[in-house]
């Protein structure tokens, strides 16, 4: 497993196997993402064994199978800018969990292609 800088690879895999496959590319993009927000990013899920996608719901496509996405529990003015600095940076998947309690809200970024059944770019709600 690559390291990379504010996300350790504990927070990066899957929590069944404690390793992650996480996407070059779209690590150097978060990175780059966490480097102009300046404030630290509290990533909730990242890598996931298809295991363990299916255990908590994931869908059979997801980005986060492929180690190119990652939701990050934020609220507020801070996601906000997380919005829109992911919109300006080229990720394009953003799902955005922003209803009842503060500690349940998030947001989803991902930078899949578009593809065959895979629409980017594109933006959702859930
Ligand atoms: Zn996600």
């Amino acid at each position: 497993m690559k390291s990379w800088p504010y996300f350790p690879n504990q927070i990066l895999s899957s929590p069944d196997t404690g390793r992650h496959e996480m996407d070059e590319r779209f690590m150097l993009r978060l990175v780059l993402l966490r480097e102009e927000l300046g404030f630290p990013l509290i990533v909730t899920s990242a890598y996931r064994s298809p295991q363990h996608n299916a255990k908590v719901g994931g869908r059979s496509r997801s980005a986060h199978l492929a180690g190119r996405a990652v939701d990050i529990a934020i609220s507020g003015d801070k996601a906000h800018r997380l919005v829109r600095m992911a919109l300006m940076l080229g990720f394009t998947g953003i799902g955005i969990r922003q209803r009842g309690d503060f500690r349940s809200r998030y947001v989803h970024v991902d930078d899949l292609d578009k593809a065959p059944g895979i629409p980017r770019p594109t933006i959702w709600s859930y």
